[in-house]
């Protein structure tokens, strides 16, 4: 397993966001999160990456515990993130926000100098031709020089996934990916979201489109209220009474 989820508690004040959650994740595997409005699926995605500590419970990737270490060393690590609501740099080129993603993973500030080694130019031109790549892969090549802020909002979601493969992540968390996306968008997302699979990507997804998801997933947990509700593969969870009661039936 290369993501394991042991027991997590969060408490916010009196608010209980988590309640012993446990499941792990595959090598390779599309994972779900589903479940309704507040049952706590960001606040898990808020544990792995460590923006907020959980209260109590154990987080192991690749075989580490990762528990209370800092987010930026958690994307060294190798996972990344989108978020649900999208977090551009709006005034910069598409290429330059994913440029900025694979900056995450190098420590020696190829930005950061004014005046640059050798190895830096080197290591900017790296940067770049990843880039170029990663938004060939997003369908984004022909908006290279695009200001992200011009970008129509389905290209906004596909460039944040691109900056989040530039820190070149073995585990990738998308967050609501297909939010506000027409049908059209969401079927290129279901294409995008495969060929990243195929890249030996991991990925933990939140996302309300059923339909996307029961396509999409090979396994699925379901949380309620903070608690797991269920976990299995789509058409297990499709067929679960308490999941179609507490969630799918009101979809
Ligand atoms: P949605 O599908 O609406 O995005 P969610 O399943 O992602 O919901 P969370 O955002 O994780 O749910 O919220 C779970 C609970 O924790 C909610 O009651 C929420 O109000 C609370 N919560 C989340 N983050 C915080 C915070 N930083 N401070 C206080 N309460 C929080």
């Amino acid at each position: 397993m290369v993501l394991e989820i042991k027991n997590i508690s969060k408490n916010f004040g009196g608010i209980s966001a988590l309640t012993n959650v446990t499941f792990s994740v595959g090598e390779g595997e599309i994972f779900g999160l589903i479940g309704p409005n507040g049952a706590g699926k960001t606040t898990m995605f808020n544990m792995i990456t460590n923006l907020f500590s959980p209260t109590s419970g154990e987080i192991t990737f690749a075989d580490e515990t990762v528990t209370g270490v800092k987010p930026h060393l958690i994307t060294e690590k190798g996972i990344c993130r989108t978020f649900q609501n999208i977090r551009l740099f709006p005034q910069m080129t598409s290429l330059e926000n994913v440029m900025v993603g694979g900056h995450c993973r190098i420590k020696s500030g190829v930005f950061s100098s004014v005046i640059r080694t050798k190895a830096q130019r080197n290591e900017e031109g790296r940067l770049r031709e990843t880039a170029k790549e990663l938004l060939e892969l997003v369908g984004l090549s022909d908006e290279i020089k695009t200001a992200a802020e011009n970008l129509a909002y389905g290209q906004q979601r596909r460039l944040e996934i691109a900056r989040a493969l530039a820190s070149n992540p073995k585990l990738l968390l998308l967050d609501e990916p297909a939010a506000g996306m027409n049908e059209t968008e969401t079927a290129s997302l279901f294409d995008l979201i495969k060929k990243i699979q195929a890249r030996g990507i991991t990925i933990l997804i939140i996302e309300h489109d059923m339909p996307l998801v029961m396509k999409l997933c090979d396994r699925i947990m379901v949380l309620n209220f903070g608690k797991k509700l269920a976990e299995g593969t789509p058409l297990e969870i499709q067929n679960n009474q308490a999941v179609i009661e507490a969630y799918l039936g009101s979809e």
